[in-house]
């Protein structure tokens, strides 16, 4: 699809442009904000060029790049749109400690920059820090809780135990390439999940559920004393 920028600086799309957004999810419309200039291009000519969007559903600002195709006296063409940001993995970090979720956002943060080795460190050490404030078997649940995903995803061996080293290891841990890294940060999400998310949704569910359990045997009691009074 080609895109134009035209003498008058005026922003010209052959249609409209719609992308997953990074920041709300949703699948919407990529509304020009800040374009660059006729002038500006024909006098430094480059081969790339950026461009600034907002996204029509939450407002965000979305950086793409693209490639200039043609430059003549009327206008400029451009195509190859590329995003520049990559879109960040989503967590439910309200239930996490403020020292994992500091930790936690950082190491999703090196996998999105395609920093896979810093992700896997990061990873690392997201999982010692939120095991310092947890009782000392948490390591082992821990363990086979990795062990138990890597077991459902049918990963194969040499990767399973290069993970397992990343995560739990006490040596140097082994590199890792983005084949490895993007079976990583799933483990690492379930991880976190099964530990803070879910435990924590659960424990709120049975505790609502023994509320009104116990509000209901009242009730119930209430009604037997009225009856037999
Ligand atoms: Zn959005």
């Amino acid at each position: 699809m080609s895109i134009y920028v035209n003498k008058n600086n005026g922003f010209e799309q052959a249609e409209p442009i719609a992308r997953e957004c990074p920041h709300c999810g949703a699948h919407a419309q990529l509304l020009p904000i800040a374009t660059p200039s006729f002038e500006a291009l024909v006098a430094a000519h480059p081969t790339h060029v950026g461009i600034a969007f907002r996204c029509a559903a939450c407002s965000e600002p979305r950086f793409l790049r693209a490639v200039v195709r043609s430059i003549d006296a009327e206008r400029v063409e451009l195509a190859n749109l590329s995003e520049v940001e990559r879109a960040r993995e989503r967590f439910q970090y309200g239930y996490l400690p403020a020292s994992t979720e500091r930790l936690l956002r950082e190491t999703f943060e090196c996998y999105a920059a395609a920093c896979y080795n810093a992700f896997a460190s990061m990873a690392r050490r997201s999982v010692q820090s939120a095991q310092v404030a947890l009782p000392s078997t948490a390591r082992d649940r821990w363990l086979a809780a990795v062990r138990d995903v890597l077991q459902i995803a049918e990963v194969d061996g040499d990767t399973a135990r290069a993970l397992e080293a990343v995560l739990f290891g006490t040596a140097e841990p082994p590199e890792i390439g983005a084949t490895e890294a993007a079976v990583l940060i799933e483990v690492v999400k379930d991880l976190f999940y099964q530990v803070y998310v879910r435990t924590a949704k659960l424990k709120a569910a049975l505790k609502m559920r023994r509320f009104f359990a116990g509000e209901a045997r009242k009730i119930t009691s209430i009604e037997r004393r009225r009856e037999s009074g």
